[in-house]
This record gives C-alpha cells, structure tokens and sequence, in this order.
C-alpha cells in the first residue's frame, strides 16, 4: 500500500517500553510516529498497571496500619471509605502521568496516530481509527511494543459482569463480601490485598504449592502465613474447574487437597497471567515471525527476524515488568540510531507490592541448587531489625546469596515493608559485581531496613555470627 505519511521510526504500542523508544529515537534525532488505540499514551503500566495498583495499594496499607495502631496505643474509629474517591484519587494519579507523557512526546515533535495499527507489509503500518478511517504509514525501521492482555480460561463466564480482570478490579465498582481470586500470583494478590483491606472476604486459589511462583520460598513465606491468616482461605495446589453464572452468585468448583468441592462468590477476580499480542498485528505481512505463544523472539539488540524491524516488552517474552520494557526500548532506538547498545542485564529485578513487599533479583537458592553452583548465604531475620521492630513488624527476612568462589553477590530476595525499594541495592551490587566484603563494610545509616543486606552480607562472611 501506499503510505500516507512517512517516518524514521514507527513505534507501535505506546506503553513503557514504547513511550521510552520514541523518546530515546527523538532524542537521537529520528523522525518518530507512535501507535496507540486507546486516547490515553502510558499502555497497560499507567493506565491498568503498575501505577493504579499501587495507588490502590498504598490507601489499603494506611487501611491496614491504622487497624493494628491499637497495638502502639493508638486506637482509631472504623475508617469512612468512598470508593468514589479513591477511585477519583487512583485516576489523577493516571491522568498526571499520562499527561506528562503527551507533553513529553509533543515536546520531542513525536507524533502519536490514535487507532489500531497492523502491519501492510514490510514497510508500513495501517492504523484503523474509531472513525473507521485508515491511515498508512511508511518507516525505515519499526519497533514493535503492542505488551500484552489477560489471559482467559475457557471455563469461566467472561461476560458475567461478577468476573473480573486486573483492569475491571482496579475499577471498584463494588465492594464484595466474598471473593475468589484464581491466581496467587503478583497481581492476584496486589489486588486481593486491596479488596481485603476494603472489607471483602477473600480466598486465594493457586495451582503451584505456593505463592508467587518464581520467589524464593523463604522469601515468600511470610506473606503465604499472613494471608493465611487474613483471608477467609487460601488453597494451594488446587484449581477451578468450572464457574457457573447463577442469580444468587458465581457458582465455582474446585479441585485439590484441602478445597471444597464446591462454593459460591460474589465476584471472582482471574488473575492467571498474561498473553503477548503478537499475533494481533499481521506480523506476518511484515515477514516478522511469532512464536506459538505470540511472543515475537528477538537478539540482544531487539531485532527481531526483519533486519529493520525490533520489538520490545511484553511481547518479547517474560518477565513482563515495565521496568524491562523500558530499558529494551532505550536499546531498540539506540540501535536503530547506530549506537552499539545491547540488552545484557545481570538480572531484572521482580516485586509484589503486597504487604509485607515480596521482593527478589539475581539467583533464587533453588536456582542456584539446580544449576550446581556452589553459594554462602546470609540470611538476617527483621524480628533482629530496631527499624522493623519500631514499625511493629518483625516478619520480614533478608537473605543474600553469594558465590563461594569469588565471594560475588549472586542473588538477594527480601520480604517486608519496602522491600521493593531495598532490592534496588542488591540490583547494583550484582550488577556491579559486589561481593560480601564490599556490601559488608558499606555504612548503612542506622536505623534503617537497609541495614537488613549490610548484616546479611556480614552473615555470610562470618563477620556476625549471633544476631542481638
Ligand atoms: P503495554 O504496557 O502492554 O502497552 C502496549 C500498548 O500498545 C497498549 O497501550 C496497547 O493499547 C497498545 N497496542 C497494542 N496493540 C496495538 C495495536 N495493534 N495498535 C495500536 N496500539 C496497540 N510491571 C511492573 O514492572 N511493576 C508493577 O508493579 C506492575 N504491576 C502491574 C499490575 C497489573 C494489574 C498489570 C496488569 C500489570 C502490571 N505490570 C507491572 C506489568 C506491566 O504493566 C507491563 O509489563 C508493561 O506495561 C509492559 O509494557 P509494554 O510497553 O510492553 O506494553
């Protein structure tokens, strides 16, 4: 076909990992149009990710914290909650964001074209708009960042309205007294944890023998006994084998150890994971090849199979977290503008940003155990942590894992308030090949959770032997 319009760079998708390679490819001096369907730029992370979660998240932690203060001598009434302001809140927090980018990419003269974009061949893309028209646009070199949508299960009545999605959940349309949540994964259990601290009662099912598959177990642990604790059930190594629709509710049947056979939710929450869209774009017209899954395979350098076309993010396979995506995008456009970059991250840093955080990079010990290498580890319980004990808590753990030749950090995973923000540590010390003795004697102010990785790396090296 014959384009319309013409650009250096076609970026399609405009989540992380897009925005960040049409900024990074204007930047470079390209010539830059971005695709996006929806009228809001940001994809999945700003507009029903990353972001609303954790704006969700944070009120449900105050929620919480507030209802164990009486242990501290502080008691609170039974707090008022409109979820109609939460909601308000959670979308300005989406609307600032998304905002921003559209000045940043106005800024940059990236061009963003609304409608739904398929490859017409090799080198252009026609996009669909909501007013039924087409556009062409012809490129040198595209970079494919169209990330990924939920995946369905073919048992459970989608349609019914009491079914919810990660994006229907941030929603909070209402608040139910019991609910199912199918997946103990990363989102299941954000959002199970927000629905939780609103009032629901929430039962976890998970087909894995524990929470967060991928997490180190004694990293996972904690947050498995809370729940536990917390939630009307949780049960593991079991599954849904059927969900029926019926006026007085949603009618589920279970399979596993310890599960009834069956009972009925008000609502219930799939959280089983995500597909990549590769197979959405006429891929195919551009000669670009999709694996069975829908992942798009491509080289350190984001190209794909078609010299001139690269794809990033989601798409290209796990994990998918923002935080890859946006780097993969910086090397797509670097690439693209003749600098020699390369994705060869040490490691991609995971976290659920439950409460406790589940938080872990590098190696797991399973991992390390399977691979035959041999490791020392340092484990420092928080119950042995001033900070987390001035937090009343005391269930976190800090486990760092190091080679037991070089001494190099190989993997670190944390539980606890913030340890999200304390794995970022343990991400520079792997990439920059710390080893215990450097972690060690680094002064971590006092009394931080920080401190938590100084005295594991201490642990290890035999430098504490018993803890205060
Ligand atoms: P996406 O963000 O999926 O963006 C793709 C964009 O392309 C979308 O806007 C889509 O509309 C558009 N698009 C697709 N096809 C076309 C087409 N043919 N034409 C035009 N436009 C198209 N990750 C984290 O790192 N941390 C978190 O805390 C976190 N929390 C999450 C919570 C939830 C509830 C969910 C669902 C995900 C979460 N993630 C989190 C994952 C994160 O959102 C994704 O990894 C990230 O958004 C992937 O970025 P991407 O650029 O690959 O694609």
């Amino acid at each position: 076909p014959v384009a319309d319009k013409q650009c250096e760079v076609l970026v399609l998708g405009s989540g992380p990992g897009g925005y960040t390679a049409a900024f990074r490819a204007a930047d470079l001096g390209k010539k830059v149009i971005m695709i996006e369907r929806y009228a809001s730029i940001g994809g999945v992370c700003l507009n029903v990710g990353c972001i609303p979660s954790k704006a969700l998240l944070h009120m449900s932690v105050v929620l919480n914290e507030t209802r164990e203060m009486h242990h501290h001598g502080i008691t609170f009434a039974e707090p008022q909650i409109d979820t109609n302001k939460m909601r308000a809140f959670k979308d300005g927090v989406i609307n600032k964001l998304t905002g921003g980018l559209s000045a940043l990419a106005k800024a940059r003269q990236v061009e963003v074209v609304q409608g739904y974009g398929k490859f017409s061949s090799s080198h252009t893309v026609t996009v669909e708009k909501a007013d039924g028209t087409t556009e062409t646009i012809g490129f040198e070199n595209a970079i494919i960042a169209a990330g990924s949508r939920v995946v369905k299960l073919p048992f459970i009545p989608h349609d019914d309205p009491r079914v919810m999605d990660s994006t229907d959940a941030l929603e909070l349309a209402e608040i139910p007294k019991r609910m199912l949540v199918i997946g103990g994964g990363i989102i299941g259990l954000e959002m199970a944890q927000v629905y939780d601290s609103l009032g629901a009662k929430i039962t976890v099912v998970e087909l894995g023998d524990t929470i967060i598959p991928g997490a180190d177990k004694d990293i996972s642990k904690p947050l498995l006994k809370k729940i536990q604790k917390q939630y009307e059930n949780v049960f593991l190594s079991s599954k849904v084998t059927n969900v029926e629709a019926k006026p007085e509710g949603l009618v589920v049947t279970f399979e596993g150890k310890k599960c009834p056979a069956t009972d009925t939710f008000d609502r219930i929450l799939v959280a089983v994971g995500r597909a990549p869209n590769g197979k959405l774009i006429d891929a195919d017209k551009a000669g670009v090849a999709v694996n069975d899954w829908g992942f798009i395979e491509v080289d350190q350098r984001q190209k794909t199979n078609v010299d001139h076309i690269y794809a990033i993010g989601d798409i290209v396979g796990q994990p998918m977290l923002a935080h890859k995506a946006v780097h993969e995008g910086k090397v797509a456009a670097e690439v693209i503008a003749g600098l020699p970059s390369a994705f060869t991250p040490m490691s991609i840093p995971s976290v659920a940003y439950t409460d406790p955080e589940v938080a872990w990079a590098g190696k797991t010990e399973q991992q390390l155990k399977d691979e035959g290498i041999e490791y020392e580890k340092g484990a420092f319980p928080w119950a042995a942590s001033g900070r987390s004990l001035s937090l009343g808590r005391d269930e976190g753990l800090t486990k760092a894992l190091f080679c037991a030749e070089t001494h190099r950090l190989l993997g670190a995973g944390i539980v606890g308030p913030n340890a999200g923000e304390l794995i970022a540590e343990a991400m520079l010390a792997i990439e920059m090949g710390a080893d215990m003795q450097d972690i060690g004697l680094t002064i971590h102010p006092h009394p931080t959770l920080s401190e938590t990785l100084g005295f594991a790396a201490e642990m290890a090296e035999g430098t504490i032997t018993d803890l205060l």
